[in-house]
């Protein structure tokens, strides 16, 4: 391995077309909220098949915007997995209900139904499950138990555009999908956010609450076709998406397809040299649906003799980047604290968080970064 460059563990794919342009953008007088949006909107929407997208600047915003269209507040509680990104707990908080953790199941580590089940009572209003790593959760059991009990379903779909159930495209079922472009994700606007549903008259409220609870674009208000006059109707938030993102987001879309073709490759680069090294486990990969490997994670297992944290050090003293997804959060001190959790509240999320290690995976890796991470992870666990 002649390359003893640090690999990190991600870049970004951005070409000479994204730099053309947002550089267009920025020429053209018009930067914020505006008619490139509405395009990257509609092409989102196309490529989701989904009724309604709206574009704003952070999934997580997105997540919120959606908890408050639909009402979720004080007195409510909110199931979902403790295995993700700290603002899928946090929105539940910023609208002041109440966070109910269910546990995950120990292959897909997406969250178990079983768990949701036992979750339920009479203040529980919505569920929020998240798509780990691109891997639909288990939509059919969750919209039965949101059903019966009158729920709400936000998923948090931050890694997963392009994924489906069941051959359907994650973010075109009647629920409401949150989608997020940050740096790392499968394809990016720096930051952004999507939240797309069939519902068209909440989509016009989660609109309008994305820009102030103005009852009408900005962009409208300020175009010769537009007026000055515009009505408050909430005390809305300011989560709207510019025109400098959504000419990143109209290239990056338009590659989406090779962007995945290539992480597969990857995958499955990885899985041909990982598969039988002793002392550590390969992803997870669904049966139905073709992954699209948003995150390559391996577990580090008990017989390796390596700890996690130490298999992470000496890839790392090899040149080469992990990362972990994720802390639990019941572990992390604020949650841990509100709700007294030990981490063997939730065991299987507590037992995987030990194992996982997500290796470099991006589109811009070649075969030999990849012979390179196999063979660091080689020459760890003794072999
Ligand atoms: C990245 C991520 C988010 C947050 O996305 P932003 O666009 O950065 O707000 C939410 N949930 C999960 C599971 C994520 O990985």
């Amino acid at each position: 391995m002649p390359n003893d460059k640090f690999l990190p563990y991600y870049i970004p794919d951005i070409g000479q077309e994204e730099i053309r342009e947002v550089v267009k953008v920025l020429k053209s007088g018009w930067l914020t909220l505006g008619p490139k949006t509405v395009q990257f909107e509609e092409e989102c929407r196309k490529y989701i098949g989904a009724e309604n997208a709206i574009a704003v600047n952070s999934c997580t915003n997105g997540l919120h915007v959606a908890l408050v269209a639909l009402g979720v507040g004080p007195g409510d509680e909110v199931i979902t997995t403790p295995f993700t990104f700290p603002a899928t707990a946090h929105v539940i908080e910023h609208v002041g209900a109440r966070v109910v953790f269910a546990d995950i199941k120990r292959d897909s580590y997406n969250i178990d139904p079983d768990e949701i089940a036992k979750k339920i009572t009479k203040k529980t209003k919505a569920i929020i499950p998240v798509h780990y790593s691109g891997n639909a959760a288990a939509l059919d059991e969750i919209y039965a138990i949101a059903r019966e009990h009158d729920l709400f379903v936000i998923e948090d779909a931050a890694h997963a555009i392009g994924a489906t159930y069941k051959g359907k495209k994650l973010g075109s079922f009647n629920s409401i999908a949150c989608f997020s472009f940050y740096a790392t994700k499968n394809i990016t606007t720096g930051e952004g956010g999507l939240v797309t549903l069939n519902d068209q008259k909440l989509a016009e409220k989660i609109r309008m609450l994305t820009l102030h609870g103005i009852s009408k674009d900005a962009w409208k208000r300020y175009t010769a076709s537009g007026s000055w006059r515009y009505e408050v109707l909430y005390p809305g938030f300011k989560y709207n998406f510019t025109d400098i993102q959504a000419a990143l987001g109209l290239v990056q879309l338009k590659k989406i397809g090779l962007f995945l073709e290539k992480r597969r490759w990857i995958a499955k680069l990885y899985n041909q040299l990982l598969d039988n090294m002793d002392g550590i486990k390969i992803p997870y990969i669904p049966k139905n649906d073709e992954p699209i490997w948003h995150l390559y994670v391996i577990e580090v297992e008990e017989k390796s003799g390596v700890s996690r944290d130490e298999f992470i050090d000496r890839l790392h003293r090899q040149g080469i980047g992990t990362s972990v997804h994720f802390i639990p959060q019941h572990m992390q001190p604020y949650y841990q604290k509100k709700f007294n959790f030990q981490p063997s509240d939730f065991p299987i999320s507590y037992e995987v968080f030990q194992r996982v290690v997500s290796l470099p995976l991006y589109t811009k890796m070649t075969e030999d970064d990849v012979s390179r991470v196999a063979g660091a992870i080689k020459k760890v666990l003794g072999k």
